[in-house]
């Protein structure tokens, strides 16, 4: 008898985590302005003890998120901390299962 060997290849366990999955979640949390990187004026807003953040909108989202296409409208001046915001990290994990019916 003869045996043939048959390459493997392995699937990964879970789906690689991806921004273009994701609801954009991370831009409904609140986002210090510690740096100028140019945001727009009427992007930005004033929290409780005059500190600079992004503005967000009735519905949560950051006001420079384009609605249409869930993505930073002004991503080449987005703020530091959007920068340093790690897809794939703890952080992002959390934001996306805490609204997972976004993807139902
Ligand atoms: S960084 Fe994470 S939470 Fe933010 S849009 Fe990308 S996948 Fe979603
Ligand atoms: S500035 Fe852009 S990346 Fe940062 S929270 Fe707003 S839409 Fe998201």
């Amino acid at each position: 008898m003869t045996t043939t060997n048959i390459p493997l290849t392995p699937i990964d366990a879970e789906p690689a985590v991806t921004c273009s999955t994701c609801a954009a979640c991370c831009c409904q949390l609140e986002v210090m302005l510690i740096t100028d990187t140019g945001v727009p004026e009427r992007y930005i807003d004033t929290d409780d003890w005059g500190g600079e953040v992004m503005l967000r909108l009735d519905d949560g989202w950051c006001a420079a998120l384009d609605r249409n296409t869930m993505m930073c409208s002004i991503y080449e001046k987005r703020p530091l901390i959007c920068r340093e915001f790690e897809t794939g990290e703890t952080d992002c994990l959390n934001e996306r299962r805490g609204i997972a019916t976004a993807y139902l």
